[in-house]
């Protein structure tokens, strides 16, 4: 199996970067991630550890896939999340919904034990590992890995998990599918601007999907799918995410404008992914049973 290290790490989605692999559609990928502050605060007492060696939320490849070409969709099954046995947690002065409450980083270090932390002596939590940061390489400009946008990139969606499969467009030859920023846990809206940061590894498979039109990103999840859009404000991420669920609807199920539209506002749950990011994130979900009872099956 191909293992991409964690070496091999990036700041920017770029067609321009050289792949650290090559593999097959249908192969599986390992992909050794480092946490969003390159692995470097270790220590609760220097909340600014190594200066970070100036690399933030690091990403790991790109991964050129043989076949994938412009206008394909890649189909990024999430076959597991391997965390590290320790995660980290620092708080911001500038960003998040409390920027300017805060006059100093600070951080904490939570061991992991059995899938948990203890936050403290009565609250212990029951991590869910996502994936912040997963994306292709855009057809043209570079984007960094701070930025969520049509290519993936940084979502923050807590429901890219283990099991998931996300769809991705192929924006240039062979994909450069990268992927970073590990979750144990986050809550929706990432509020405080990170969540549980952890390093660890991701076992995917990945598929060139050719002929077929998905909304991407597009997620399909515990019997929910959904689309996933980033704007510079959460009603126009909510909108284009509910605009394109919309004609996906229309186009898979077969549904009217009237149904379609009547369906969102019946079972669609309009829900915030990030508004932490350089682009805010929302997502559409419905239940995929709409569909399969119209005999639309996903690739
Ligand atoms: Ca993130
Ligand atoms: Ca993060």
């Amino acid at each position: 199996m191909i293992t991409i290290s964690s070496e091999a790490i990036e700041e920017i989605f770029s067609k321009k970067i050289i792949p650290a692999a090559v593999c097959s559609s249908g192969e599986t990928v390992i992909f050794e991630t480092r946490d969003c502050y390159n692995n470097g605060v270790v220590d609760e007492r220097f909340p600014l550890g190594d200066g970070e060696k100036e690399v933030e939320n690091p990403i790991t490849g790109p991964l050129f896939i043989q076949d994938a070409e412009i206008g394909d969709i890649l189909k990024v099954e999430i076959l597991d999340i391997r965390l590290r046995s320790w995660g980290v947690m620092r708080s911001s002065i500038d960003f998040g919904f409390f920027a300017g409450s805060y006059q100093e980083k600070k951080a904490r270090i939570f061991q992991i034990e059995q899938g948990k932390i203890h936050f403290d002596e009565q609250v212990i939590l029951e991590l869910e590992p996502m994936i912040g940061v997963i994306g292709t390489a855009p057809q043209e400009k570079e984007i960094p890995t701070t930025t969520p946008d049509t290519h993936g990139g940084n979502m923050d969606c807590r429901k890219i998990i283990k099991g998931s499969t996300l769809y991705l467009s192929v924006n240039v030859t062979g994909a450069l599918l990268s992927i970073g920023d590990l979750h144990g846990l986050m809550g929706d809206g990432e509020v405080f601007i990170c969540g549980l940061e952890v390093g660890g590894e991701v076992e995917v498979r990945v598929t060139v999907v050719k002929d077929q039109w998905l909304p991407t990103p597009f997620l399909s999840t515990k019997g929910e799918v959904m689309t996933i859009q980033s704007a510079a404000t959460l009603e126009e991420a909510g909108r284009m995410a509910t605009k394109l669920m919309r004609r996906f609807l229309q186009q898979a199920g077969g549904y009217d404008d009237l149904q379609a539209g009547m369906l969102l506002s019946l079972v669609g749950q309009l829900a915030v992914c990030q508004v932490v990011n350089p682009l805010m994130t929302m997502r559409m979900e419905i239940p995929a049973e709409i569909l399969y009872k119209r005999g639309y099956q996903l690739p």
